[in-house]
């Protein structure tokens, strides 16, 4: 196949500088992603061709080489590699020795890895420095049932879950230390290969970390490095949580691997209802009945909030519906030292007519306030 220049592919000068060839490489690969342009051939031909061209001049040795000879294959340079399938066409992600291709790939269409803030980033360069092969566990969600009480107050509680365990057995290597033997997996390649859409790449191979030599795996744990396990993990469900809150207990999600740090567990808390209280946010409502005489003349009356009872004054006059505020009878935010209000909505309920002493009562009652609620409706 008659290549074209790899500068004139990326669109670059012979001299552009590593980061002026990784732009001009994310800008085209954007452009010409399978996943852009569906079914266009000449689209998917264009993104393998810059693929393939920023697998050489993204990489400083093979573009030296490039630059010398007019061309790289990995048939030669990586001798130890030949016969092994290069042939095919397709392009490996230029990882082993830079990392970079699979690094920006990751960057342009979305990463399998949670994003890490700065700091947990120069944890994991460290880490992978010491140990390139350690990996951290995967997070662990879990849906916890709380009542709508334990949601305001706050409690702590046992939970059992399955969570990988470090295998104890190889302290969590996956291997028993001992010779190298062939990769099975890659047959000793050190490279797999793997389908996205219509194309195919050659990606490092994972039983091996690309090296196409590994150790007998454990069989404690068939060289995964960890082992199921279930355990009594006790979590401290702050004040103020509601349905959907997700509370982190760090390092107990999964186990890392090969020294890696482990995931966290995260509680996704759902919140039971309340027979007379609702929430939102962190106001707490609820409706309370009074008589026609407390709402009429006033009245102390007691209320329930989620701390015990409180004394309401309704004043004289007071119509069904009105609502009263309880400061800072709702939750506690989990954003602050600050609380919510407790709502009382008042529900005017009808005496029930027990003696005919009540009727004659009712009567008398609306014979000294002639009034007619519905004047303003034009209505007699
Ligand atoms: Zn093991
Ligand atoms: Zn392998």
């Amino acid at each position: 196949m008659a290549r074209e220049d790899y500068y004139k592919l990326l669109g670059v000068e012979r001299g552009a500088s590593q980061e002026e060839i990784k732009k001009a490489y994310r800008r085209l690969a954007r452009k010409y992603h399978p996943d852009v342009n569906p079914g266009d051939k000449s689209a998917e031909e264009k993104f393998k061709q810059i693929q393939e061209a920023f697998e050489v001049l993204g990489d400083t040795k093979k573009r030296e080489v490039y630059d010398r000879y007019g061309t790289y294959s990995d048939n030669i340079a990586d001798s130890a590699n030949a016969g092994g399938g290069f042939g095919f066409g397709g392009f490996d992600f230029g990882g082993f020795s830079s990392g970079s291709f699979g690094d920006i790939f990751s960057e342009l269409f979305g990463s399998r890895r949670t994003s890490t803030n700065a700091t947990s980033n120069t944890t994991n360069q460290t880490q992978n420095f010491t140990n390139p092969q350690s990996q951290k566990g995967m997070d662990v969600e879990c849906v916890l049932s709380i009542s709508f009480e334990q949601a305001v107050q706050g409690f702590t509680t046992s939970i059992s879950l399955s969570r990988e365990e470090i295998c104890s057995i190889c302290n969590g290597n996956g291997d028993l230390g001992g010779a190298l033997q062939d990769c099975n997996r890659c047959q000793a390649t050190g490279k797999v290969i793997t389908q996205t859409g219509k194309l195919q790449f050659k990606t490092p191979c994972s039983d091996c970390q690309g090296t196409g030599k590994r150790r007998l795996a454990c069989n404690t744990c068939n060289g995964k490095a960890t082992i199921p396990k279930t355990e009594s993990v006790k979590v401290r469900i702050p004040a103020g949580v509601d349905t959907g809150s997700r509370v982190k207990v760090p390092a107990k999600g999964n186990a890392g691997k090969k020294g890696g740090q482990a995931g966290d567990l995260y509680i996704i808390t759902n919140v039971g209802e309340h027979p007379y209280f609702t929430r939102k946010g962190d106001n707490i409502y609820c409706t309370i009945p009074v008589t026609v005489p407390e709402a009429a003349i006033g009245a102390k009356i007691e209320v329930p909030t989620i701390s015990g009872k409180a004394v309401l004054r309704i004043p004289p006059g007071t119509q069904s519906g009105q609502k009263f505020r309880l400061r800072e009878k709702g939750v506690p935010s989990l954003r602050g030292n600050i609380c919510g209000d407790q709502y009382v909505e008042v529900r005017i309920v009808l005496p029930k007519i027990i003696s005919e002493d009540t009727k004659n009562i009712l009567k008398e009652y609306a014979r000294l306030n002639p009034e007619n609620p519905r004047t303003e409706m034009g209505l007699e």
